[in-house]
């Protein structure tokens, strides 16, 4: 009876968190309409909260997010959950550390994906963040497993918590949901500045080690607390 009183604490407060990420979305002008979502693994459970399907972002709130197994089926909610929940589930399935799952079409890395490019690294944010390039993802569509299956294949060998899926958008991991979320604001930036800095010239590459020893740095050492 505690166990269960507890994850529905859990699943209350992640229903919150989510509803309340999806403001940092439209913040950073990453989603137009009802495009985007933001879900969350519930720890200790096959279970992940996520975005409504088709409700705009001034009407999200944390009772209309939905809750479902790590199927994609509906477990607790009113709504039709994301298009987009077959995708992340199947990234939760087969990336245990993963907490966080991020998708938008945000303009400048769509650009990227547009082109099939991978944005390269030229950047010490793009160090810090993703230690190397931004990858490409596989061309696939909603329908059967083969956007999760992109994802995780692409993200599952690289350092990248971000994949460009090619011609359609981001998808940015986290060992929760705001970590994906800040993933996806920086996947962003860094794409929009690289691709500024292509207009004027080519830009220079950072070394490889030197890209290590940013990302060893920023990922260990940077923002701890003491
Ligand atoms: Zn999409």
């Amino acid at each position: 009876m505690t166990a269960v009183s507890d994850v529905r604490t859990t699943i209350g407060a992640l229903r919150r968190e989510v509803c309340g990420l999806h403001a940092e979305l439209t913040r950073y002008q990453l989603v137009v309409w009802t495009a985007g979502n933001v879900s969350a693994r519930v720890p200790g459970q096959d279970l992940l909260v996520i975005k409504p399907s088709g409700v705009s972002y001034d009407d999200l709130t944390p009772e209309n997010m939905v809750v479902c197994d790590l199927e994609g089926r509906v477990v607790d909610g009113e709504h039709a959950p994301s298009s987009d929940t077959e995708a992340q589930a199947y990234v939760y399935r087969h990336l245990p550390h993963v907490g966080g799952v991020v998708h938008t079409h945000s303009t400048y890395a769509t650009a990227w994906a547009a082109r099939a490019e991978p944005v390269p690294c030229v950047l010490t944010m793009g160090a810090d963040e993703f230690g190397g390039e931004i990858p490409v993802g596989p061309f696939a569509v909603i329908g059967d497993d083969s956007i999760g299956r992109g994802i995780v294949e692409t993200l599952r060998d690289s350092r990248s918590p971000a994949v460009l899926m090619q011609n359609h958008g981001v998808f940015s991991i986290g060992k929760d949901a705001r970590s994906a979320v800040k993933a996806a604001v920086m996947c962003e930036d860094v794409a929009r500045t690289v691709h500024v800095a292509r207009q004027l010239g080519q830009p220079v590459p950072i070394p490889q080690d030197r890209v290590d020893q940013l990302f060893d740095r920023y990922q260990n050492v940077y923002g701890q607390p003491g």
